[in-house]
């Protein structure tokens, strides 16, 4: 397929790629330049299934969760939307100018919380599903989120796009000391929009639940977590925590990852382990943009092609 010169994928309105990565799996990581001088970043990844763009909603994120090198930044401001535009159809021409494929999968879980950019992501998502050459499936979307109570239903009214909730803590207490901007949501509203979440066929509710060594990864907080889900039609998604700059967390060891795991499955619960996607290029979401005020040198990842391109 040829590159596309009109509609989302047309070469208007680019964002200027100030750093670019490149992975030995194939992984690409952006980090793009906005006008007024902020950056955003954007992630390609390319799995067997699909090549699937990873995008933010925010310079930032007010959330402020404690395992995340964005949340730790703190927020500086929302997207736009024909910043968010521009995000999707720079990373779009990436990825065929690199593979000869346009997206085929969309997960909004780089920087920012979306629903808190909800109408500017309803206009990115109107855009992907139904952009010319080719568009989405809104089935082929997953919107990453504390889960805002309201949002989240009109989300479902929408269907653009199917919700990833992301959980990280098998109780209200333990979820506020490492999500403490998502206390205002809390679990007892959240959870009644999930038992009715509107879900077509066999589509589930993706819960993202990052393991933290120590803090929330024993069998006992599985089954807390098997509980709290009861009624939810959920698929659980164990993320080994990532190591960030001045965090105090860690990943559990490979054998506690599997333990958990196992044990949401004894109970009956899908759960997979989420392999981890270019580690060589600081993978996880604000550590680009983050790289850029460390002093030159700092970088990781022997396996890493770079380029600076400002
Ligand atoms: S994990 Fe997501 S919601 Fe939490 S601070 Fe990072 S970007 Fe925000």
């Amino acid at each position: 397929m040829n590159p596309c010169t009109s509609g989302l994928w047309s070469p208007q309105t680019l964002l200027p790629v100030q750093k670019r990565q490149v992975s030995s799996d194939g992984t690409r990581k952006l980090l793009l330049g906005l006008d007024d001088g902020q950056s955003v970043e954007t992630v390609i990844m390319s799995m067997p299934k699909a090549h699937t763009l990873c995008l933010s909603t925010q310079v930032g994120c007010p959330v402020g969760c404690t395992f995340c090198r964005t949340g730790r930044s703190g927020f500086v401001r929302n997207l736009t939307p024909d910043e968010l535009l521009a995000q999707i159809r720079t990373a779009g021409r990436e990825l065929h100018a690199a593979t000869g494929r346009w997206p085929e999968r969309a997960v909004f879980m780089g920087m920012g919380e979306p629903l808190l950019n909800f109408r500017t992501l309803l206009r990115g998502l109107e855009m992907l599903t139904t952009a010319r050459d080719p568009h989405l499936s809104w089935r082929k979307i997953l919107v990453s989120t504390v889960g805002i109570p309201d949002r989240l239903e009109e989300l479902g009214r929408s269907r653009l796009a199917l919700p990833a909730i992301s959980l990280h803590a098998p109780d209200q207490a333990l979820r506020d000391r490492i999500m403490p901007g998502a206390s205002r949501w809390p679990l007892s509203e959240l959870l009644p929009v999930l038992r009715r979440y509107p879900l077509p066929g066999r589509e589930r509710i993706t819960v993202e639940y990052i393991l933290i060594e120590g803090l929330n990864d024993s069998d006992g907080q599985a089954e807390q977590v098997f509980e709290l889900l009861a009624g939810v039609r959920a698929k659980v998604n164990l993320i080994p925590c990532n190591p960030v700059p001045g965090s105090p967390h860690a990943s559990p060891a490979p054998q506690r990852i599997e333990g958990f795991a196992r044990r949401l499955r004894e109970l009956g619960l899908t759960a997979f382990v989420r392999r981890s996607l270019g580690p060589d290029i600081l993978a996880s979401c604000g550590q680009l943009r983050g790289e850029e005020s460390r002093p030159p040198g700092n970088a990781s990842g022997s396996a890493t092609r770079e380029e600076q391109t400002t």
